[in-house]
């Protein structure tokens, strides 16, 4: 590795804060900036998408390096997956058929007993042969007589809850449940944050916005000028990474660099659930996107709290939501309303209406779950998706010319290839040695303690004015390393 190379990261989401830890453990000199006053602190995320199962539009292929890239992630992130699987419901009224799932899952389950077959170290959801199951009217009807499980530990044991509380009358059969587990963004921003802070090689510059960029006069580097604290500042650096999530393309902007991409503001809302004493897996009901039937997603937390989706105008989605970049910018422009949401407050009335209208929406399917309240203001933000096609859920980065990478992730778990692809720009370059390429350095995120992963997420949720319980998980951490 070189020591002499300087490497800027613009945005301190997960996509910039893996990079940054990635290449400053592989020794590389790194500066991060971040404008915000903390790490992944931009659109929210719940869900591990360990085989792309919310998304019956996409390609199995997608559903394939999805797959692939969660079993990544959560090697390298195993602090903040919620250990817990996922059921899928097919309401009655729904054009599609339970059955319609069964082949892309028998093709997953055969790629993740390959991938457990290549290295024993990727099973970490569970034996292959339990990556899904198959739950018919019968079989819900028998759990029903079982009694509540404080600690679920068998697929049937999770489906329990389901099978007290759910409409049966509502739902086609069979159900499906998978190995998607959750995916906690505090716990990540906590673990990150803390990583960060204890490897020299990275310069980590908070509440620091990059406000211009230019080439240098040799074409090989880029002179990056920032402010911080009202202070401007410039540096000069050999490689830039654009990593400013759905501002990207201001980025490409200052450098007169074109790209196509879409932006899509989303949100989902935090709810409390008083009488719920039971363990629920997290359940998704599939439904046409932007009808009044769009899917609806039931996400559980500690402490009687639950995240929901509905992909519903009047929940989730937003009129005029989905902008496009143009021929003149390659930003594509959030109407006024969203960046208002995004950089100030929501209205409560707004909140309100959106929360209950998300209850709602559940309560056709767990009627009980009607008496949850509204518990605080949404997780929300803006997310950017690379090209024009606005069902693309695997993507990781391009790259303009040798020395400009633009991260463009569009789930979580594409981090990984994200971080590979740039680590191979800069074996090419002689940066880094080829034997660099697809290791993963986790020195410093295995050091960290499960004690200190906790008070940190809790304080950023504290900070973002979340439940504390949010920032914690159903099950306990499996391999985190605890001192205390
Ligand atoms: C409602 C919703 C639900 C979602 N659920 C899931 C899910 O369950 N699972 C999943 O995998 N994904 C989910 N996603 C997608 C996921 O949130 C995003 O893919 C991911 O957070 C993007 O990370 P990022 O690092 O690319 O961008 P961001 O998190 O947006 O980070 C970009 C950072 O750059 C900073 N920045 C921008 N410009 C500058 C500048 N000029 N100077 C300094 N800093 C700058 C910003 O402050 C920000 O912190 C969801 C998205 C939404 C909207």
């Amino acid at each position: 590795m070189s020591t002499q190379v300087k490497i800027a990261i613009v945005g301190g989401g997960t996509a910039g804060s893996t990079i940054a830890l990635y290449l400053s453990e592989l020794g590389l000199d790194v500066t991060l900036f971040e404008q915000a006053s903390s790490l992944v602190n931009g659109p929210p995320f719940c869900h591990l998408h360990a085989g792309g199962n919310l998304y019956r539009e996409i390609s199995d292929a997608q559903c394939v390096t999805l797959l692939k890239e969660s079993i990544d992630l959560l090697r390298f992130y195993p602090f903040a997956v919620d250990y817990r699987p996922t059921v899928i419901a097919v309401p009655k009224n729904d054009k599609g058929k339970p059955g319609d799932l069964c082949q892309r899952l028998s093709t997953l389950q055969k790629e993740y007993a390959t991938l457990i077959q290549e290295d024993p170290a990727n099973k970490v959801l569970g034996e292959s042969s339990d990556y899904y199951k198959t739950y018919s009217y019968e079989a819900i009807k028998a759990l029903q007589k079982q009694p509540n499980i404080t600690n679920p530990t068998t697929l049937d044991e999770w489906m329990i809850p389901v099978a007290k509380n759910l409409d049966l009358n509502k739902v086609q059969f069979p159900l499906v449940m998978v190995q998607e587990y959750g995916l906690n963004l505090f716990r990540l921003g906590a673990g990150v944050t803390l990583a960060l802070k204890s490897l020299p090689k990275c310069q980590l510059l908070l509440d620091t916005k990059v406000t211009h960029i230019t080439a240098d006069e040799s074409k090989s580097g880029w002179y990056i000028a920032y402010e911080n604290n009202k202070q401007q500042e410039q540096q000069h650096f050999d490689f830039l990474i654009n990593a400013a999530g759905f501002r990207t393309g201001l980025v490409d902007d200052m450098l007169a660099f074109e790209r196509e991409r879409l932006v899509e503001f989303k949100a989902a809302y935090v709810s409390k659930w008083e009488e719920n004493t039971q363990v629920w897996p997290e359940i998704v009901f599939y439904g046409e996107r932007g009808t009044p039937q769009g899917m609806a997603q039931f996400t559980p937390y500690p402490g009687g709290y639950f995240q929901l989706h509905g992909m519903t105008k009047e929940i989730t989605l937003f009129d005029n939501g989905l902008v496009r970049s143009t021929q003149n910018s390659a930003q594509p422009k959030l109407d006024r309303a969203f960046l208002k949401r995004i950089e100030q407050k929501w209205e409560f009335s707004e909140v309100d209406a959106r929360t209950q209208a998300a209850i709602e929406h559940i309560a056709q399917y767990i009627p009980s779950f009607k008496s949850a309240k509204v518990a605080s203001k949404p997780l929300f933000g803006a997310q950017q998706i690379p090209g024009d096609d606005a069902t693309l859920r695997a993507a990781n980065v391009s790259f303009v010319n040798q020395r400009y990478a633009r991260c463009e992730i569009v789930k979580v778990s594409s981090v990984l290839s994200m971080s590979d692809a740039i680590t191979k720009q800069l074996i090419m370059l002689g940066y880094l040695n080829p034997l660099a390429y697809q290791i993963r350095p986790l020195k410093h995120l295995q050091e960290l303690d499960e004690q200190a992963i906790k008070i940190e997420a809790k304080k950023l949720s504290l900070e973002r004015e979340y439940p504390l319980d949010i920032a914690d998980r159903i099950v306990p951490c499996l391999g985190c390393k605890t001192t205390l």
